[in-house]
């Protein structure tokens, strides 16, 4: 298996770390702890789905190697991210005994991902933490960044920290038992790096369409790596989100934030919005007269094999622009899209006609 295991440097100022992309490698996540210095207590953050599927594994293979182990679950899904289960979380670790040399391993989906990363951020002002994504969304984007946090009734991700792990360790095979639509939904933020990035990565993409939907091992590792290396390069020039480099991740979202605000939040799971909010971003860099109109139909397509949406729900134009609007991510009352101006490259574009921003959502 170790000729399989593909390794991603993460180089930011002040830290660097691996992440490690490999199949049915969660049973050698001890040995890899182990190698870290002096880890002697870890505190497994994990929520029920993923507690027999993977977890108990992570916690054999960790006191295998000679690691004392606490296990934390929590429930499944976003109302996880809050201030309640923080807490509880804190406390929690308090009694089992957590101090400033114990070790956070979150292993999940990326509401894990963030709120145990949260907990670490701020335990004990900061302990260890390592990351176990097993959601592709959570492999090839939320565990990469450092970005950790909770939400607020009224906001989402509105409390929380940069705060990096010592090492991510993503494996393939635990993306098997992942539902078809949470595998679909990250599939859109997969496509997403491709139309920003890479346009050979974007070929690729269409070419092994089918082996990806198989979630084929070998397929997988290459593509979780490469929308990894493409992550950590953004980051690794942007870390806190200073210079504006990082927009260029925001691809499809302006449309995407509406969508979601406009349909409650409980239609569409959030890649499957930013599916649609993707190709509305698209089809409006054509209407600029950006790209031409291929380029949106080689998104459908592959988005489309990939079973995500990619029709505009019925929704009125007017109010998908005072729900942009009010997103929090605009700045000055200025709408801000980013747009392809050819496969593989994106720029941030203000000033846009917003009649023409009507005609795309529809
Ligand atoms: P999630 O963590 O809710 O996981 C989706 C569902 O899949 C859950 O029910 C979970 O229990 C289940 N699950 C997880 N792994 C499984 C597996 N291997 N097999 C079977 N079921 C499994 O959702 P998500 O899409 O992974 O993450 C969404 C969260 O990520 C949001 O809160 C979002 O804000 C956050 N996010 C953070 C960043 C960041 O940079 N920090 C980036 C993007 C998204």
């Amino acid at each position: 298996m170790a000729d399989d295991l593909l390794y991603v440097n993460v180089e930011l100022p002040l830290q660097a770390y691996t992440i490690e992309i490999g199949t049915a490698i969660l049973d050698q996540l001890g040995a890899v702890v182990a190698k870290l210095d002096g880890v002697r207590h870890a505190i497994i953050i994990t929520d029920k789905n993923v507690q027999s599927l993977h977890a108990d594994t992570v916690t054999n293979s960790l006191q295998h190697a000679g690691i004392r182990i606490d296990m934390l679950v929590v429930e499944p899904g976003e109302a996880s991210k809050s201030i309640d289960v923080a807490g509880q979380l804190w406390n929690d670790m308090l009694a089992i005994g957590a101090d400033r040399t114990s070790m956070v391993v979150a292993v999940g989906g990326g509401v894990v991902g963030d709120l145990a990363g949260f907990v670490a951020a701020s335990y004990a002002r900061g302990i260890r933490l390592v990351q176990v994504p097993t959601t592709l969304l959570a492999q090839v984007d939320s565990s990469v960044g450092g970005k950790v946090g909770i939400n607020l009734p009224a906001a989402k991700n509105m409390v929380g920290a940069f705060w990096q792990p010592e090492y991510v360790i993503c494996d393939t095979e635990t993306l098997c038992s992942l539902p078809d639509r949470e595998f679909s939904a990250g599939l859109a933020e997969v496509v997403k790096y491709g139309v920003i990035l890479d346009e050979a990565f974007f070929a690729e993409l269409e070419e092994n369409a089918d082996a990806i939907w198989s979630r084929d091992g070998a397929v997988l590792r290459r593509v979780v790596s490469r929308c990894c290396e493409l992550k950590a390069e953004v980051v690794g020039q942007d870390e806190r989100e200073t210079s504006g480099l990082r927009v260029v991740l925001n691809y499809g979202h302006t449309f995407c934030h509406a969508i979601e605000s406009l349909t409650g939040y409980d239609r569409f799971l959030h890649g499957e919005a930013v599916s649609i909010g993707m190709l509305c971003a698209s089809r409006l860099a054509a209407s600029m007269g950006r790209i031409d109109d291929a380029m949106t139909e080689r998104q459908r397509q592959l988005l489309a094999r990939f079973l995500l949406p990619v029709e505009m729900p019925p929704l009125d134009p007017e109010q998908m622009i005072e729900a942009m609007l009010h997103d929090k991510k605009v700045e000055h009352g200025q709408l801000r899209f980013v747009l392809p101006d050819r496969m593989g490259h994106v720029e941030l574009v203000e000033g846009v006609d917003l009649e023409l921003v009507r005609q795309c959502c529809q």
